[in-house]
């Protein structure tokens, strides 16, 4: 066996109504307090609320600017907010988006700069993060218990990993995600099965990434369709929460592959969300793979079936085309695919004509 390291900072409590534990769970000493979030879906599904309301003794600011995929931009204005009132911890509550704002928010609340500073593996941020509490209301990206973080800076998704960014506790009720709406209930569970099939085959895999790997395969394939029939279904929407917790466990030891990179760009040009282009491009990567890795693929298809009709009855294309791609795009998203960490753990070289390629078959 080969040797590995396991390394995990994030204290859970998972089970419905566990939002209202916040007031027991709170770091000592924390008094001044900013809640980062969405623009819209944490006050319309009430859980901004319900924060408030058990947070009502401390000092409280609430930065709801959050888009989809955000940007150094916002994120930079949320951590000036959190500088000028010296918060001492960041709630990111939310979707990915949100929580790893809020990851970039509570590093740079102690640390000078901006966020674009800190998006290489060069520069190290010299002080702690402020501690961090995650609240996912998405089933997908499993950021709550990650040391990852996306941010999109110019037109480029630029993925980055720090200890820094795990948050001390991720609190997961899966009441707050019953809001969702189907296609984001879709989207973002394909996003927890791509985390879990990419790392069963990175490079970085490790024994334990694995048996996590396959069982977040197996729960996805039971509840992520009967979720996506009914979305009010609370053990479906438990399920797909702890599923796409088990995802963020894989790639906080994995790492995500080349899909995640080749979606990147398809996202911030078009808009497409993150999930549903890497479900659109999942097909053909592992078929770029299978000549390298055909035994884990096996495996991944006996648990899940034929990936295409699993993605097809989730209304899911596997036609770029019909994400707006058009093949004069191409080029500038091999220059945005080429350089990304997510190549060097691929299990396959991979060449400039290989992400070509990749591309042309899915138009
Ligand atoms: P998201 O971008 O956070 O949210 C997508 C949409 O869902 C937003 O419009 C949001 O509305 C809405 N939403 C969130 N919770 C909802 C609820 N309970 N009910 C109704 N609507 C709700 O989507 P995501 O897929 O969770 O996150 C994607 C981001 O995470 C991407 O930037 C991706 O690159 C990143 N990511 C990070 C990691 C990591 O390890 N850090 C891993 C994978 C992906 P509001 O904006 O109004 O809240
Ligand atoms: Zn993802």
């Amino acid at each position: 066996m080969k040797a590995f390291e396991y390394y995990s900072l994030t204290k859970i409590i998972f089970g419905e109504g566990s939002i209202k534990e916040i007031g027991n769970l709170l770091p000592k000493g924390s008094n001044k307090i900013i809640v980062v979030t969405g623009k819209h879906s944490s006050k319309a599904n009430g859980s901004l609320e319900i924060l408030k309301t058990l947070l009502k003794s401390k000092e409280l600011w609430v930065f709801d600017e959050i888009e989809e995929n955000p940007s150094g931009y916002t994120v930079n204005m949320g951590a000036d907010l959190s500088r000028k009132k010296k918060v001492d911890l960041v709630i990111g509550l939310g979707g990915g988006s949100a929580i790893d704002a809020a990851k970039c928010i509570a590093l740079l609340t102690t640390n000078d700069g901006v966020i674009e500073n800190y998006l290489n593996e060069n520069n190290s941020p010299i002080n702690p993060s402020v501690p961090i509490i995650a609240i996912p209301t998405t089933a997908g990206t499993g950021s709550e218990v990650t040391h990852h973080v996306v941010v999109t800076v110019g037109s480029t998704k630029k993925g980055y990993s720090n200890n820094e960014f795990f948050p001390k506790i991720a609190i997961l009720d899966p009441s707050l995600t019953i809001s969702m709406p189907r296609e984001i209930t879709v989207n973002t569970g394909i996003d927890a099965l791509t985390h879990a099939i990419e790392g069963y085959l990175s490079l970085r895999a490790n024994p334990i990434s694995d048996l996590i790997a396959l069982e977040t395969i197996k729960i996805i394939k039971e509840w992520l369709p009967k979720v996506v029939m009914n979305g009010k279904d609370i053990e479906a929407r438990s399920q797909m929460l702890y599923a796409s917790m088990l995802g963020g466990m894989v790639i906080t030891q994995t790492g995500t592959i080349i899909l995640h990179a080749l979606g990147y760009p398809i996202t911030t040009f078009y808009g497409i969300p993150h999930g549903r282009i890497n479900g659109a491009l999942l097909p053909w990567v592992l078929e770029f793979l299978k000549d390298m890795e055909r035994k884990r693929i096996n495996e991944i298809t006996q648990i899940i079936g034929e990936v295409t009709n699993f993605l097809a009855n989730l209304g899911v294309s596997i036609k770029l085309r019909d994400y707006k791609v058009i093949e004069t795009d191409i080029p500038r998203f091999v220059q945005d695919v080429w350089g990304k960490r997510n190549l060097t753990i691929t299990p396959k070289p991979v060449t400039q004509k290989d992400i070509e390629n990749i591309y042309r078959q899915a138009l």
